[in-house]
């Protein structure tokens, strides 16, 4: 092996890379000479030269591994920096989309529950509704249902705002059949007694109030997570959103109606949405307490 071929596998030798069967197969074929056919590294101990060539590139090898680049003054902040506008950039670019769609798309779920209330609703006043008060109710109904589907789904409320959706949506379905004025109507008959008589009034609310706190105790037993401390409050919350859920209906029920009429049974329905939720809440915390 001269030493032209010796200083030329400096480099491999020097990374663990010199092929050994390859340096046979150059000796069979006869590009390495005879005399140095040993291994390159018994060259390198007899050979001044390559053993000088040797040793330079190994200390230029381990100075280089020890050499770290030095980074410029303020780069990682200043990369940092750039990363964090591009990301801010890239959520103002996605965002207001994502939100436009997120609210239309709310909005729609909103119209949809609106249109359907309105047909189950609308058959059960002794009078037709005009367009316009359809129109109004029907307006009010999906910035409601859409509101109440969003709360819903975000934040800190989901579930007590699902019990509300929920509920509002059973008492609607139950609209036909237990139409405000056909309960009153039977309460009045059933008393026999005349409009404003305070048994008949008392008998109104408590109607009211077991139409509004049957589905909703139900809906807050089920769907919300209360936390122990909280009922109260959490009770409010259903209860509200409950209750501007159904408005519509009521409305829609009574705007026919005198003031004094309709007063029990939206005082009822009040009454009702409270206790219901309050109730409901009560027993979701014994049924689960260990949700907090
Ligand atoms: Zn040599």
């Amino acid at each position: 092996m001269t030493c032209a071929d010796v200083q030329a596998r400096l480099v491999d030798l020097l990374y663990g890379e010199l092929d050994e069967e390859a340096l046979l197969v150059d000796l069979l074929y006869g590009e390495l000479d005879e005399d140095n056919q040993a291994s390159p590294s018994a060259h390198l101990e007899r050979c001044a030269d390559c053993g000088a060539a040797w040793l330079t590139l190994q200390s230029v090898s381990s100075a280089l591994d020890r050499w770290t680049a030095p980074a410029p003054r303020g780069l990682a902040e200043r990369a940092l920096a750039t990363l964090a506008a591009r990301e801010a950039a890239a959520a103002r670019a996605h965002n207001p989309g994502l939100a436009v769609s997120h609210v239309l798309g709310f909005l729609l779920a909103g119209a949809a529950a609106a249109a359907v209330s309105l047909l189950l609703i609308s058959g059960a006043p002794p009078e037709q509704p005009t367009p316009l008060t359809v129109g109004l109710a029907g307006a009010v109904w999906a910035a409601l249902y859409g509101g109440a589907s969003f709360l819903a789904q975000h934040g800190r409320y989901r579930r007590l705002a699902l019990a509300a959706l929920i509920a509002a949506g059973v008492s609607v379905l139950g609209a036909p059949v237990l139409s405000m004025p056909a309960v009153i109507e039977a309460c009045r008959r059933w008393l026999e007694a005349a409009q404003g008589s305070v048994a008949l009034n008392g008998l109104i609310v408590l109607a009211g109030a077991l139409y509004a706190a049957a589905p909703v105790s139900l809906s807050s037993a089920f769907v919300a997570r209360p936390r122990p401390g909280g009922i109260w409050a959490d009770a409010v919350r259903v209860a509200s959103l409950y209750g501007l859920l159904l408005a519509p209906s009521v409305y829609l029920q009574c705007y026919t109606m005198t003031l004094s009429q309709a007063a029990p049974w939206v005082a009822g329905v009040l009454l009702g949405s409270l206790l219901g939720s309050t109730g409901g809440i009560t027993v979701a915390l014994r049924l689960r307490p260990a949700s907090a």
